[in-house]
């Protein structure tokens, strides 16, 4: 069983209320090897909602609280990025998942590469709240953009 963001299997979750699906990933949802997951809905976040960025550092300094994630109109969402990340962290326990597969950019799901907080799509070193607490956790998590060389 494997992981995965629920947009790139194509359920309208993002903040505009679309997706971003992946054609292969959407496959093996079909076959039964996916379990999906939402962090900003587990965390309580409406769709749509207004996109969310980290205003300085990454994952890491949220959950470190000493930064936040905000709207562009500095609304702070913090609370419900981390609610969603122990979520997603405690569905993640309960499959055990080989591997998970997370929407790149995000700041809840994106790995190693997020946008930076200035909201002109700029990115920045560092990985959303949820990916940072599974990464944490010891749990194997890549990209939409690095499972493509896997699953073909
Ligand atoms: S939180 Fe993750 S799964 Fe939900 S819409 Fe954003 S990128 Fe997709």
């Amino acid at each position: 069983m494997i992981l995965v963001s629920a947009c790139l299997c194509g359920v309208n979750c993002k903040y505009n209320g679309g997706n971003n699906l992946k054609k292969p990933l959407k496959k093996l949802l079909e076959q039964g090897k996916v379990m999906m997951v939402c962090p900003e809905q587990l965390g309580g976040l409406e769709t749509p909602r207004k996109p969310c960025e980290i205003s300085f550092g990454s994952g890491k300094e949220v959950l470190q609280g000493k930064s936040k994630v905000i709207t562009k109109e500095n609304i702070d969402c913090t609370e419900k990025f981390i609610k969603g990340a122990e979520e997603t962290l405690n569905i993640a326990k309960s499959i055990n998942p080989e591997y998970i597969i997370l929407k790149s950019k995000s700041p809840s799901c994106g790995v190693s590469k997020i946008y930076d907080g200035t909201f002109t799509g700029t990115l920045k070193n560092g990985s959303g709240v949820t990916a940072e607490l599974l990464l944490k956790n010891g749990f194997k998590v890549i990209t939409e953009e690095e499972a493509e060389r896997l699953i073909k």
